[in-house]
């Protein structure tokens, strides 16, 4: 059967393009019903808000925020809050949906979304964003709820957001209520072990791939771009179990050291000081000058397509464990296919992050916390058993592992939708 396909959306950008296209390369493969896949390459609902705040100067600012639901099939819709002042309502739909595939593809009883405010927080002071915070979540209150959909922290959010969101969500209803938000902090409903939650997935997905390949990880090189959340966990577990970081960057640049950076001490020195070549741990690098280090393991863990058309032919890592959502755009997939890289897809690489908010999420319903040793199993347990379906997936169906992590993901979505029918 053919269904017309409808007209560009307005919010038709790069991101939101690059997400649509991993999507039709699968949907294809999967002989996806046409009328389950017009529905899911947009999403469910788009909820743009202007959030006007006053600012330290006693002037008004005005900046916009999204909160936006790919699908809500399999249960609440999960995703996190990305504040940057290149946030759009493309690229958080691109990051709603891929929120849906993941959460699928690990079995986590989830939709997808994804929020985000267009600001700098770098250049706002901690009265504002704690304005912003409050402001942006009265806003977007009708939308978020813990039966309804549950933001969690992204690029340029934090533990301390999470709990300003929380608080004026439990303001409005007049009672606390944890699970509206993960990633808080553990005085408050936080889970052990969500803040490594992210780059402690990274390195599980990586064992794994090591193993295939008969790569050692002990001494294996190892290249970050991105030194956050999650570049700096995958750093610091890497070189804790004898990896060598031999390269990490931020939005400032990178550094560069063949013997292998310090990351606790770099981190530490990170705090205060931005630009990181300043603390002469190594020798200065741009961030497109890294990326195409040589090395065993790449791990970009910052902004999505950075591994292009243009740069992929130089890209010369044996693993690429994408920390980060949608780093690679599709051109760049099919030259590092041909180049014969393997590819952790982002959404099952960092699937951590979800997976563990999920955790925190049931401990915050049941009142009930678990010990860490017991979230990180079970974490390992996911990611792993992940893992090994995508393999065999790869292997069956003669496709990339991008593809074979999508096919597992939307597959249950769709079976979901189908089963549950058309409403009305
Ligand atoms: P973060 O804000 O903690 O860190 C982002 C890092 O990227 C910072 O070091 C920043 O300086 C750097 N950066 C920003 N722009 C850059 C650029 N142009 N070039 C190089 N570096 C740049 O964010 P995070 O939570 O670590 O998220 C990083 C990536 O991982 C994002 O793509 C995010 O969507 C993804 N992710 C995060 C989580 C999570 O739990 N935090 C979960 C899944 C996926």
């Amino acid at each position: 059967m053919k269904i017309e396909r409808r007209e560009k959306p307005e919010f038709y950008t790069p991101t939101y393009e690059m997400a649509l296209k991993q999507f039709d390369i699968a949907a294809e493969k999967l002989n996806l019903d046409p009328n389950v896949t017009e529905r899911l390459r947009a999403p469910k609902r788009a909820l743009i808000v202007n959030v006007p705040i006053r600012m330290d100067n006693g002037t008004v600012k005005v900046f916009q925020g999204y909160r936006v639901q790919h699908s809500m099939v399999l249960g609440p819709a999960k995703g996190g809050t990305r504040y940057h002042q290149d946030v759009n309502l493309g690229e958080v739909t691109a990051l709603a949906m891929w929120m849906s595939w993941k959460s699928a593809l690990i079995g986590l009883p989830l939709g997808g979304a994804k929020g985000g405010i267009r600001c700098n927080p770098k250049e706002m002071s901690r009265a504002e964003l704690q304005r912003l915070t409050r402001r942006y979540a009265t806003e977007i209150f009708p939308l978020i709820g813990p039966e309804r959909d549950i933001p969690g922290p992204d690029v340029g959010t934090n533990e301390q957001i999470m709990a300003w969101l929380m608080d004026t969500y439990s303001m409005q209803v007049g009672y606390s209520v944890p699970g509206i938000a993960t990633g808080k902090p553990v005085s408050i409903g936080g889970s052990l072990g969500r803040f490594e939650a992210t780059g402690r997935g990274v390195v599980y997905a990586t064992e794994e791939a090591a193993k295939k390949l008969s790569i050692n990880l002990n001494g294996a090189s190892v290249v970050i771009q991105g030194f956050g959340n999650v570049g700096y966990v995958a750093a610091k577990i890497l070189s804790e179990i004898g990896c060598k970081v031999i390269a990490v960057s931020n939005s400032k640049g990178g550094i560069y050291n063949k013997n292998g950076l310090d990351i606790k001490r770099l981190y530490e020195f990170s705090k205060d000081n931005p630009v990181l070549s300043e603390g002469k741990y190594g020798d200065n690098i741009t961030n497109q000058e890294l990326l195409e280090l040589k090395c065993d393991i790449l791990i970009p863990a910052a902004l999505s397509a950075q591994i292009t058309g243009d740069n992929a032919k130089r890209i010369t890592c044996r693993i690429l464990a994408e920390g980060a959502n949608g780093p690679t755009t599709p051109e760049a997939d099919q030259i590092l296919i041909d180049k014969g890289i393997f590819l952790i897809p982002d959404i099952l690489a960092n699937s951590g992050g979800v997976t563990v908010s999920y955790f925190e999420w049931v401990q915050d319903l049941q009142n009930f916390f678990w010990k860490e040793k017991e979230i990180n199993e079970k974490l390992k347990d996911i990611i792993v058993g992940a893992f090994n379906n995508m393999m065999i997936l790869t292997e069956k169906e003669k496709v990339g592992s991008r593809t074979a992590a999508l096919m597992m993901g939307i597959k249950k979505i769709a079976e979901a939708m189908l089963i549950r029918g058309l409403y009305p």
